[in-house]
């Protein structure tokens, strides 16, 4: 029943994970279409619009991640779940032997996802101008195999990841990594670096792998 529900798409392709813990893995990327945001830094403008790629049904993109027989699968975005069917479509995903993660804004309700699904929870920072959006209560419902990201513009978006850890995140079991990346045209990674370094943060400095390797202008990669 479900597998005939559409859900619009963006593009779907083969790339390295270039971010997360399991950053390195050959993975199949479905880039859904639409986001309701506008971050600062939003590096998929061409995401954004709820209209852009095609219809495709839950059965038509199973049978492509099926093919490409990747080790991890990637659900992003645009906004994956400011799509109503995006949850069955992880239901279906989870179905799979993949890895599965997703990669949500946090401002959507995480709850409800099949326990496969490895949420990804982008935090969003004064700097991105969204953070108004933040749905707080996403943070307690993590489980073992989600992780938290800050996506850094500045110095003062690095303090209010700091303070937000200190508020939101104090109970955050071990198994939940914090990753801290920061937007590298606005802010060096040496920078971040040694500011870690000063304050010891419960969390972990992520550089985009991904653009390491294919130049920090590639897309679709
Ligand atoms: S949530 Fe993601 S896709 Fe949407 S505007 Fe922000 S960076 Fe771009």
């Amino acid at each position: 029943m479900s597998a005939s529900l559409r859900v619009r798409v963006h593009e779907i392709y083969d790339c390295i994970q270039g971010e997360s813990t399991l950053s390195g893995m050959p993975c199949t990327l479905i880039r859904l279409a639409g986001c309701p945001l506008e971050c600062s830094y939003c590096d998929t403008p061409e995401a954004i619009p709820f209209d852009n790629g095609a219809w495709m049904t839950i059965e038509e993109i199973c049978g492509e991640v099926t093919r490409k027989h990747r080790p991890l699968t990637l659900v992003s975005g645009g906004e994956p779940l400011a799509q109503k069917n995006c949850p069955s479509l992880l239901n279906q995903l989870a179905q799979q032997k993949a890895l599965l993660q997703l990669e949500t804004s946090g401002t959507f309700d995480i709850n409800k996802l099949h326990p496969r699904v490895r949420r990804i929870l982008d935090i969003k920072t004064p700097d991105s101008d969204e953070a108004e959006r933040n749905l707080w209560r996403n943070i307690p419902r993590l489980k073992s195999g989600d992780e938290v990201k800050f996506v850094l513009c500045s110095k003062s978006d690095y303090q209010w990841a700091l303070s937000i850890l200190e508020q939101h995140c104090r109970d955050l079991a071990d198994d939940i990594p914090v990753l801290f990346s920061p937007v590298e045209s606005r802010l060096a990674a040496k920078e971040l670096a040694e500011w870690m370094l000063r304050d010891n943060p419960s969390a972990r400095l992520q550089l985009q792998m991904h653009k390491h390797i294919w130049g920090m202008e590639a897309t679709g990669v």
